[in-house]
């Protein structure tokens, strides 16, 4: 069932584009299921839970923080998460820089835009962006390696919307591309990742230039939030 799933998303997905499988809430039991069928990348957004599943699936397996991310959980993730997908913050990248160090490993991390409407609070708006962008260096954060960008659309059913906010997001991702010498801490090899797309916007956003998409319910079905009562 969930190896079908994800066979039928990857028969849509062109060969540049990743796909994360967002397993967040989801039992171990699934998570195997999916790594059965080939699936080595998966998203989580709680630091808990990712500590609590990292030992439970293969040393192959890649680890995705796509949530929010406090700085005082770096130090858990930092001796093996893939990815970072929602740094927001010179003081989180400060954090994660310190963490990476004491492993002794260089990790991958991508800033996190804001380019919803509404809801979301994380996220740097462009001109903190290109602040940020300006201020680290090689020097300043040897451990970290900044890799792209990501975004979450607002959540409409209004395609123009969508696609209006991926593609500046997009443009926004072009420009720095087109700018890479302005940004000590980059260079074009490796600054590559568009970051953009779940369940409901997968299409669009690949349509608007994503090569990394994060797809949960599609893959593992709805999920089920414990509603705590008194
Ligand atoms: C939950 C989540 C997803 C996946 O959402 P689906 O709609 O289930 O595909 C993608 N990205 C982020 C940041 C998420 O928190």
């Amino acid at each position: 069932m969930i190896g079908a799933n994800i066979e039928k998303i990857r028969q849509q997905l062109p060969g540049h584009v990743k796909l994360i499988a967002v397993s967040k809430t989801k039992p171990i039991e699934l998570l195997r299921e999916a790594y059965t069928a080939g699936q080595r990348a998966f998203g989580e957004n709680k630091v808990q839970e990712m500590v609590a599943k990292q030992p439970l699936l293969p040393a192959d397996t890649e680890w995705h923080l796509i949530g929010h991310l406090q700085r005082n959980k770096v130090k858990y993730i930092a001796p093996f998460v893939h990815l970072i997908h929602a740094v927001d913050s010179m003081s989180l990248l400060d954090t994660i820089q310190k963490e990476a160090a004491k492993n002794n490993r260089i990790i991958p991390v991508l800033l996190q835009v804001y380019i919803a409407k509404e809801e979301s609070k994380f996220g740097l708006d462009e001109v903190e962006l290109l602040q940020l962008l300006h201020s680290v260096t090689g020097q300043s954060h040897p451990n970290v390696s900044i890799q792209g960008l990501m975004g979450i659309a607002t959540n409409t059913s209004d395609n123009t919307i969508i696609e209006r906010e991926f593609t500046g997001l997009k443009n926004t991702f072009e420009q720095i591309r087109n700018h890479i010498q302005n940004y000590p801490a980059l260079n074009a090899a490796t600054f590559t990742i568009l970051s953009m797309g779940m369940s409901n916007d997968f299409h669009t956003a690949i349509n608007c230039g994503s090569n990394m998409i994060r797809v949960g319910s599609l893959i593992f079905g709805e999920r089920q939030y414990i509603v705590h009562t008194e």
